[in-house]
């Protein structure tokens, strides 16, 4: 009897060792998986974010540089001026039309274009009702990551007279530039699914990380000439809010960021964020709005067949045609 029982739980122990290690094998085979698929998810995120601060670093040395030499040149204009006169002694009719085309440059206002990419979001409604406020319009690049969740964002932007723009359904950096190919599928889903949902074709472009990206293994000319020859116009940006840089800068840099740059432009693209973890974006608007209406002769448009397209690389036009 005694030694049925010492058998008996004997039997026991042993198979509740082996449930032990049955359930540590298991523990450990499953922990560290799911901490890589984790990891390759972060891992992810973190390199399509990497590669737009690059892009946007770049773009931001291209705009010093485009800076440079403007000023270059207007140095070298005034000098070519002054010998002019110099050489020809003062003629008033000339200087009368060198009067009136200052004039007309200040008469003319200078524009300023709000733009929001990543879109739509949680925060995008709240960006609404900011420029309602305000009445100003503004312009939205938005991808397909709200599509099948909430297509009501993307009509409200239409709905409430702004200009929404594309800028890629997958925003998949890897994805859309491995090949034109896949370029052209991400475009077309989202332009068919902007016409399908807001009945809006869509006449705008804004390429992740912009035309000046360097992280496209397709050469970006032939990707600039598609989006042209789908007869939508490429817009890049020379005023970023910073607001892509990690960790997000506060609601104060946001503001000078943009408001110390602004003024530096006839034409001034300003670069926003309407992603979902963009709150100090939301809370730097209404300021930013602000202080532009005060500045003197400035008005806050948004994206139209008028606006002079700011773009970081034009597209090579051909001599023959
Ligand atoms: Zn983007």
């Amino acid at each position: 009897m005694s030694d049925i029982s010492h058998a008996d739980r004997r039997k026991k122990r042993v198979k509740r060792l082996k449930r032990m290690i049955v359930a540590s094998f298991f523990l450990l085979l499953t922990i560290p998986t799911a901490l890589c698929i984790l990891l390759v998810c972060r891992l992810h995120t973190m390199s399509n974010e990497l590669m737009e601060m690059t892009a946007q670093y770049e773009a931001q040395l291209q705009i010093t540089d485009d800076m440079q030499n403007l000023l270059d040149d207007e140095k070298s204009n005034g000098r070519d001026e002054k010998s002019a006169k110099d050489a020809t002694g003062t003629d008033g009719d000339a200087e009368d039309e060198i009067l009136d085309e200052a004039t007309l440059k200040a008469d003319e206002p200078r524009k300023v274009y709000l733009t929001f990419d990543d879109g739509p979001s949680i925060y995008t409604e709240q960006i609404l009702d900011i420029l309602d406020t305000y009445g100003v319009k503004a312009t939205f690049f938005v991808t397909g990551a709200q599509a099948e969740e909430h297509p009501e964002w993307y009509r409200e932007i239409v709905e409430r007279g702004h200009t929404l723009g594309m800028h890629t359904y997958s925003h998949v950096y890897s994805d859309i530039y491995k090949s034109k190919a896949n370029f052209i599928r991400d475009f077309t889903k989202l332009r068919s699914y902007v016409k399908e949902t807001t009945g809006v074709d869509p006449k705008y472009y804004r390429f992740p990380g912009g035309s000046s990206n360097t992280v496209s293994s397709t050469d970006i000319n032939i990707l600039c000439e598609y989006v042209t020859d789908q007869d939508m116009v490429y817009f890049d940006w020379n005023v970023s809010s910073g607001d892509a840089t990690d960790p997000m800068p506060s609601k104060d840099r946001i503001i000078a960021n943009v408001t110390d740059n602004v003024g530096k432009h006839d034409t001034a693209v300003v670069l926003f964020h309407d992603a979902g973890d963009k709150y100090s974006t939301v809370q730097a608007l209404p300021t930013i709005i602000e202080r532009i209406q005060a500045m003197d002769n400035t008005v806050i448009l948004p994206i139209t067949e008028e606006t002079e397209p700011v773009q970081h690389k034009k597209v090579n036009t051909s001599e023959e045609d």
